[in-house]
């Protein structure tokens, strides 16, 4: 069976310095690329920053933190990832973009990677289709943050390779990740519930029903979730999740699945939930 040891991660946002951080933590070689050799540095520098709080509130010791730090390689472009044996794209949610991605990895990785989207709504089958390597290509949809959500949805094309799969799965286990199996449909299982109860809530702050604050202690009080619906917006991104709607919009033709136009007009206006600072509620230090 394919082994895999070395990970490669194209995009270090959100996801991607979640998924780097856990592979790291994990014991697995990291290397992670991003559109500029700045933007990654900073993403390496944000990882260490972050395993040092886990030692400072005493989760974690100083060695652990320090050679899990030191897994996580900055590299200037994908071409240094041909020699991955696992390439997770953890890019902008944009179909034309992936495509060009998928096409590049497939032309410059080693013929036996793994090559892995981590989208929340896009095709899993384009994408394999554009890499011209079909049989190499499945879907690791990993949650937001990956250090604390441990699922993972599993998809895979008719034409993914059994063994890669397998190797994906063992990978998986070593993450500690609770994975589910699902069709390569958009959103697959969470995204196609999620999306539609994260706008009707977005609506109903919208148009005055109620406070965010006020919808989020419903949701949490009323429902038992552990985050309410518009904290869980500025968590993924306002962003990601208009880019999520459309797709979704696009590929079911259902109404539920369209953005708030409000959303577009906080992403319009740069707040973009807690990776700006700002967005239904205010956060610090972000
Ligand atoms: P993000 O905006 O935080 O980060 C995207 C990163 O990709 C940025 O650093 C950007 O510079 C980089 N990038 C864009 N185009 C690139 C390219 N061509 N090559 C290399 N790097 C490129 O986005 P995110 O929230 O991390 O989302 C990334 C992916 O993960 C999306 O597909 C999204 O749907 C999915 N996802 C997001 C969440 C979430 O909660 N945010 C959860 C699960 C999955």
């Amino acid at each position: 069976m394919h082994k895999i040891e070395s990970v490669g991660i194209v995009g270090s946002g959100t996801m991607g310095l979640g998924i780097a951080q856990v592979c790291a933590l994990h014991g697995f070689e990291v290397h992670m690329t991003d559109i500029s050799p700045t933007l990654v540095a900073k993403g390496v520098d944000t990882i260490s920053e972050r395993l040092a709080r886990e030692v400072s509130r005493g989760r974690m010791t100083q060695d652990d933190s320090e050679a899990a730090a030191n897994r996580v390689k900055a590299e200037e472009g994908i071409e240094d990832l041909a020699n991955c044996d696992l390439v997770i794209e953890a890019i902008v949610e944009s179909l034309e973009s992936k495509l060009s991605l998928f096409q590049r990895l497939g032309a410059i990785c080693k013929p036996e990677a793994v090559l892995a989207s981590n989208t929340s709504s896009l095709s899993i089958s384009q994408l394999a289709g554009a890499s011209g390597r079909p049989a190499s290509v499945l879907g690791m949809h990993f949650f937001n943050p990956p250090s604390a959500l441990h699922l993972l949805e599993l998809t895979t094309t008719p034409q993914t390779d059994a063994s890669k799969t397998a190797a994906v799965e063992a990978f998986c286990e070593a993450l500690n990740r609770e994975v589910v199996r699902v069709k390569d449909t958009p959103g697959f299982i969470v995204n196609r519930l999620l999306i539609p109860f994260i706008f009707d809530a977005v609506r109903l702050a919208d148009t005055g029903v109620a406070e965010p604050a006020d919808i989020d202690i419903a949701c949490k009080s009323g429902l038992g979730h552990s985050m309410g619906p518009l904290a869980t917006a500025d968590l993924i991104g306002l962003d990601t999740l208009v880019q999520i709607g459309n797709a979704l919009f696009e590929d079911f033709g259902e109404p539920r699945f369209k953005p708030p136009v409000i959303l577009g007009r906080m992403v319009s206006l740069g707040n973009l939930g807690r990776k700006s600072g700002t967005g239904f509620f205010q956060y610090r230090g972000s």
